[in-house]
C-alpha cells in the first residue's frame, strides 16, 4: 500500500514527560520522513495501564507541538486497538505460529533458577511447544508464546548500526499475550507498524536486541519488514545516561527557560549527526541535508553550554521582531504586568539589544527588568566604586542636558554623555559607569546611550535624580563623621 513512500513513526510509552532523548528519536524520524518526502506518524504505546498516565500523554503532545514535530495523520493509541491485537494473536495460533503456554509462575521460576545454576542464559525451554492438551496442574489460563525458529541466523542491515547478525538459537519463544489476554510490547509494535504502513523504524538502540524477535513475528504475520535505524543514546556531561538529574526531564522546561524550538532541534540533530563541521542549521536546512545513514554509532554527549550557544546563534539569526513574543512571555512570568510591558521599551528593540548579550530569552528578560521597574538598591560594590562625590558634577550636568534633549535617541544621548565627559576632563567610563549604576543598579548593561534610550527619558531623569541624591546623602553623612572625629 505504502511501498513507494517512506513512513516513519515515533512510538513513545507515556510513562513520563517527553525528555531530550525522546525528542531526538522523534526528530530523527521526522527529519528522515521529511527528507524523503514521506510521512511521520505518532503512536502512543499506552497499553500498560499501571505505568501510563493521561498527564504524560498531554505533555508528550504539548512538547511535540511546541517543537513543531507534527504528525501527518491522527495519532494511533494502542489502548484503542486491543481487539485488533486479539485477532492477530488468534491468527498466529490458528496458523501454528504461536502456542498456548500453561507453565505456572513457579515452573518458570524453577526453569530460570536451573539455567542460572548451570551458568546458562535464563530462557524458556519450550516445554509447551508441542503440547496438544493442557497438562494437569497447569496454569488455568494460558499465556500465548510465539514459536520462534530454533536455528539459522538473521542479519539486519541497520541504517545506523550497519550489519548486525543474530543466532536464532539465542531467541526465546516470547510471550505475545499474557494469561489475562493482554498483548505484549513485541506483538503490538509489530501489528501496529504493519497496519500503519511503517517502512522505516527509527528508535533507540536499546531496542536493537528486540529486532530479530520482531522480524520473525513480522514474517509470521505476513507483513513486509521495515528498514531499521537504531540510534545511540545520549550521555550526560558526566558520561552517564542522560536523565532527569541532568535537567533533561521535560522538554517543556526548555520553553520555560527561553530556548527557541529550532535551536533545540538544531542542537539535538547535531548530537550524533553531522555534515562536515557545520553547526548551525535552520529547520528547513536540516530537512534538506539530514541523512539517517550519517548518524554516528557512538553515544553522543550532551553539552548544555553548547546548547546555550546554539540558542543564541539562532536568536541572532532571527528577525528581532520574532523574538518579541517570547521575550514578553518571559517578562510576564517574571512578574512584569502587561501594562508595565506596554509602558516599557519597544520589545523588538530590547530583543535586538539583549540577544547579543544573553543566550536565552529568559536571561534576556532577567537582565531587562531594570527597564520596567527601578532596582531595589544599588549593587553595594558598584555603589562604593562609582557613586562617589567626584561623580556628582558630571551627573548633575548630564541630567540637566538630557532633560532638554530634543530627540531621545541613542546617538543624541551618546553625544551628551561624551560632551559632559570632555567638559569635566574625564574618560567616558568615569561618566558612563556612575550613570549605569544610578539607572540600573549594576555596572553591567548595554552601551550607555542604548541603555538610556531603552529606559526612556522619564525613568532616566528620575533615576539619575535618585543617584545624585544618594551621593549627596553619603557626602553629608561622611562630612558629619569627619566633623565628629575632629571634635573628639
Ligand atoms: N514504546 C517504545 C519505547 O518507548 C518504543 C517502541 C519502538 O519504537 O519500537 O521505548
Amino acid at each position: 500500500m505504502h511501498s513507494s513512500s517512506v513512513r516513519t513513526r515515533f512510538a513513545p510509552s507515556p510513562t513520563g514527560a517527553l525528555h531530550l532523548g525522546g525528542v531526538r528519536t522523534a526528530l530523527f524520524s521526522w527529519l528522515h520522513a521529511r527528507n524523503r518526502g514521506g510521512r511521520f506518524l505518532l503512536r502512543i504505546e499506552d497499553t500498560d495501564r499501571a505505568r501510563n498516565s493521561e498527564g504524560a500523554v498531554a505533555s508528550l503532545r504539548d512538547g511535540l507541538a511546541w517543537l513543531g514535530l507534527d504528525a501527518d495523520e491522527e495519532p494511533v493509541r494502542q489502548s484503542r486497538r486491543l481487539q485488533r491485537y486479539r485477532e492477530a494473536v488468534a491468527g498466529l495460533l490458528e496458523a501454528g505460529r504461536a502456542y498456548r503456554c500453561y507453565c505456572t509462575r513457579q515452573e518458570l521460576e524453577a526453569m530460570r533458577a536451573a539455567a542460572r545454576a548451570e551458568g546458562r542464559k535464563p530462557r524458556y525451554d519450550g516445554r509447551c511447544r508441542d503440547r496438544q492438551m493442557p497438562p494437569p496442574g497447569g496454569a488455568p489460563s494460558p499465556a500465548i508464546r510465539f514459536r520462534s525458529p530454533r536455528d539459522g541466523r538473521l542479519k539486519i542491515a541497520d541504517m545506523v548500526q550497519g550489519s548486525v547478525a543474530f543466532d536464532n538459537a539465542e531467541l526465546d519463544d516470547l510471550v505475545i499475550a499474557r494469561s489475562d489476554g493482554s498483548p505484549t510490547y513485541h506483538l503490538t509494535v509489530v501489528v501496529d507498524d504493519r497496519d500503519m504502513g511503517i517502512t522505516d523504524v527509527i528508535r533507540g538502540d536499546d531496542h536493537l536486541n528486540n529486532t530479530p524477535r520482531q522480524l520473525h513475528l513480522i514474517e509470521a504475520l505476513g507483513a513486509a519488514a521495515p528498514r531499521y535505524a537504531h540510534v545511540p543514546m545520549i550521555l550526560g556531561p558526566d558520561g552517564n545516561r542522560l536523565s532527569k538529574r541532568h535537567d533533561a526531564g521535560d522538554v517543556l522546561q526548555y520553553r520555560r527557560q527561553g530556548y527557541l524550538p529550532e535551536a533545540l532541534l538544531n542542537y539535538l540533530a547535531r548530537l550524533g549527526w553531522s555534515r562536515g563541521d557545520r553547526e548551525l542549521f535552520r529547520l528547513g536546512e536540516l530537512v534538506e541535508h539530514f541523512d539517517i545513514g550519517a548518524v554516528s554509532r557512538a553515544a553522543a554527549r550532551f553539552d548544555p553550554d553548547k546548547m546555550r550557544w546554539c540558542n543564541q546563534q539562532h536568536m541572532l539569526r532571527r528577525c528581532p521582531g520574532d523574538l518579541a513574543g517570547g521575550l514578553r512571555a518571559q517578562l510576564l512570568s517574571l512578574g512584569v504586568t502587561a501594562a508595565g510591558i506596554a509602558a516599557g521599551p519597544e520589545l523588538r528593540h530590547l530583543a535586538e539589544v539583549q540577544r547579543e548579550r544573553h543566550p536565552t530569552l529568559r536571561e534576556m528578560a532577567r537582565a531587562s527588568l531594570a527597564y520596567y521597574r527601578a532596582p531595589e538598591g544599588y549593587e553595594p560594590r558598584a555603589a562604593v566604586r562609582f557613586l562617589q562625590p567626584a561623580a556628582l558634577p558630571p551627573l548633575q550636568e548630564l541630567r540637566r542636558r538630557l532633560g532638554g534633549l530634543a530627540s531621545w535617541r541613542a546617538a543624541a544621548i551618546g553625544k551628551e554623555v561624551e560632551e559632559v565627559a570632555a567638559r569635566h576632563s574625564l574618560p567616558l567610563g568615569k561618566v558612563a559607569q556612575p550613570v549605569r549604576v544610578a539607572v540600573c543598579g549594576t555596572p553591567v548593561s548595554p552601551p550607555i546611550d542604548v541603555t538610556l534610550e531603552l529606559l526612556g527619558r522619564r525613568r532616566t531623569l528620575a533615576r539619575l535624580w535618585r543617584g545624585i541624591a544618594c551621593i549627596e546623602r553619603q557626602a553629608t553623612a561622611t562630612a558629619g563623621k569627619e566633623e565628629a572625629k575632629e571634635q573628639v
